[in-house]
């Protein structure tokens, strides 16, 4: 067991929803802790930047669109093997599925309106706590 930190996305959808809580208390609920957060309103050059490794899939222009529909809320989650954990909180990428319990199966819209983002790798992880947070922001607990 390893102590790691990975980027979590509440996503529009989930925002629009009013369902912050609930989902934090998902990750709370798994023994994940949030060591940095912030609600910010991603502009298209973010957005495409954030999911620059999908660029040449069929949804990309979709998912761009989607991401920058409204508000989201970011944090770096941490805990023992957190990017696995949170993966498997989140639940599989189409919420028809996920498994039961899962905050997609449970929350999320569409397979695009999925109401989370996790890292899926520790080099994604490190990049994408980078492309949000500064060293400082990042709180000891
Ligand atoms: P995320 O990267 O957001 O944590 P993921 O790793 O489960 O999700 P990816 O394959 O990385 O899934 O896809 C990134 C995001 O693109 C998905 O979460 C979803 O919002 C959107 N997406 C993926 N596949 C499709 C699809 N077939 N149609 C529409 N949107 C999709
Ligand atoms: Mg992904």
């Amino acid at each position: 067991m390893t102590l790691e930190r990975t980027l979590s996305i509440v996503k529009p959808d989930a925002v629009a929803k009013n369902i912050i809580g609930k989902i934090y208390d998902r990750f709370e609920s798994v023994g994940l802790t949030i060591v940095a957060c912030r609600m910010t309103q991603l502009s298209r050059e973010q957005a495409e930047a954030f999911y620059e490794v999908h660029r040449q899939r069929p949804f990309y222009g979709e998912l761009v669109e989607y991401m920058t529909s409204g508000p989201v809320v970011v944090q770096v989650l941490e805990g023992e093997d957190a990017i696995q954990t949170n993966r498997r909180v989140m639940g599989a990428t189409n919420p028809e599925e996920a498994e039961p319990g899962t905050i997609r199966a449970d929350f999320a819209e569409s397979v695009q309106a999925n109401a989370v983002h996790g890292s899926d790798g520790p080099e994604t992880a490190r990049s994408e706590i980078d492309f949000f947070f500064d060293e400082g922001d990042v709180c000891q607990r």
